[in-house]
């Protein structure tokens, strides 16, 4: 309804004016406040609307907790608590509540991938310089150096004892497949403290969790990139109401030596990366789990893959080795707005 018809409906009919301002009011969309910037060490954007509070001052929260939340897990930094960790050599170290349960965390979900996902794996990501944002310091290790990393790796040199780690082996801990998760997680719950009813989202890096549906009970769609193009060619999208979204790939951080594709992620038996996928794309209701489950599977393969998403209850699409794309039965409840 245009303005004009509504200001004519007010004039003509003084008792139904209500009514009709009310639902021209109520329909006109909140306005999405929208923050971009760099934040946890990657690009993040968040969109937030609420009618309790200022929106804007709940984003700005947020971006202060994700400042706080790389000063715990960002192991590359030497101010940060998980570097502190990763350098005490080998002695028993209190750590925050934060970083006591994403390590646990990490831990179940070694096991429960049977080896495929490890959180030591510090020394093997150092060697290959994906840690670094700096492509020049990518690199192809020798077998001996990789061996050598693999020796002081792995998730059995992680002790806890309370609220106390210890590190053997020299193992250093890499969170780098779920800190984003865990981070979606806690911007969310923030989100739905201020106010229950409110809607948006957040995406940090690629890592993306929905506070509520758009206005009018709408869905986001989101769209899942061609591994193989780039950044604007998506190819799929999903509508999502609720949940999260997480994607591993080879793409991001990838060299290519002797015609071969090395990534950023390792299967912690090789210290190689796996070519199992080109890309796995995960929904579910948490942003640690859709972001350890991409990582998981990219190293398990698709059997594995299948057989932990019925268990966990995740949905994915995958792009194989082949580029051939596989969607599971729960990805494709997704397909519909
Ligand atoms: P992205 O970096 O795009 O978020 P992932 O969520 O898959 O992708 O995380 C990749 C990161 O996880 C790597 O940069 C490294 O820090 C860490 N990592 C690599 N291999 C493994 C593994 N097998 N298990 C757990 N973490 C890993
Ligand atoms: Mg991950």
């Amino acid at each position: 309804m245009t303005k004009i018809k509504v200001l004519v409906l007010s004039i003509f009919t003084l008792a139904a004016a209500g009514v009709v301002l009310f639902v021209v009011i109520s329909k006109r969309p909140p306005q999405y406040y929208v923050r971009r910037g760099i934040a946890f060490g990657t690009n993040v954007q968040i969109a937030y609307a609420t009618k309790k509070g200022n929106a804007k001052v709940v984003v700005d929260a947020m971006f202060d907790e994700l400042e706080r939340l790389n000063e715990i897990f960002n192991p590359y930094v030497e101010s940060s608590e998980l570097y502190k960790l990763n350098h005490s050599n080998g002695k028993w170290k209190e750590v925050s509540p934060r970083l006591l349960n994403v390590i646990k965390y990490s831990l179940k979900f070694a096991k429960y991938t049977d080896d495929a996902f490890d959180p030591a794996l510090g020394r093997v990501v150092v060697l290959w310089g994906f840690n670094t944002d700096d492509p020049e310091k990518w690199r192809l290790p020798s077998p001996k150096e990789i061996s050598d990393a693999l020796k002081h790796s792995g998730y059995k040199n992680v002790e806890i004892d309370g609220n106390k780690v210890r590190l053997l082996n020299g193992a250093w801990i890499d969170l780098g497949a779920i800190a984003k998760g865990y981070a979606v997680d806690v911007l969310l719950k923030m989100a739905k403290l201020n106010d229950p009813e409110s809607t948006g989202y957040v995406d940090i890096g690629g890592d993306i969790g929905i506070i509520g549906p758009k206005y009018g009970n709408k869905p986001w769609k989101i769209g899942v990139r061609n591994p193989r193009g780039d950044m604007n060619d998506s190819i799929a999208y999903v509508y999502l109401y609720k949940g999260t979204i997480a994607t591993s790939g080879d793409y991001e951080r990838f060299i290519i030596r002797n015609g071969k594709r090395y990534y950023h992620i390792f299967n912690p038996r090789t210290g190689y990366s796996p070519d199992n996928f080109e890309a796995i794309t995960t929904i579910s209701t948490s942003g640690i789990l859709s972001d350890a489950f991409g990582t998981a599977a990219m190293v398990g393969g698709f059997d594995k893959t299948k057989k932990w998403a019925k268990d966990l209850g995740t949905a994915y699409l995958i792009v194989n080795e082949k580029g051939k794309v596989i969607k599971s039965d729960l990805w494709k409840d997704y397909e519909e707005p």
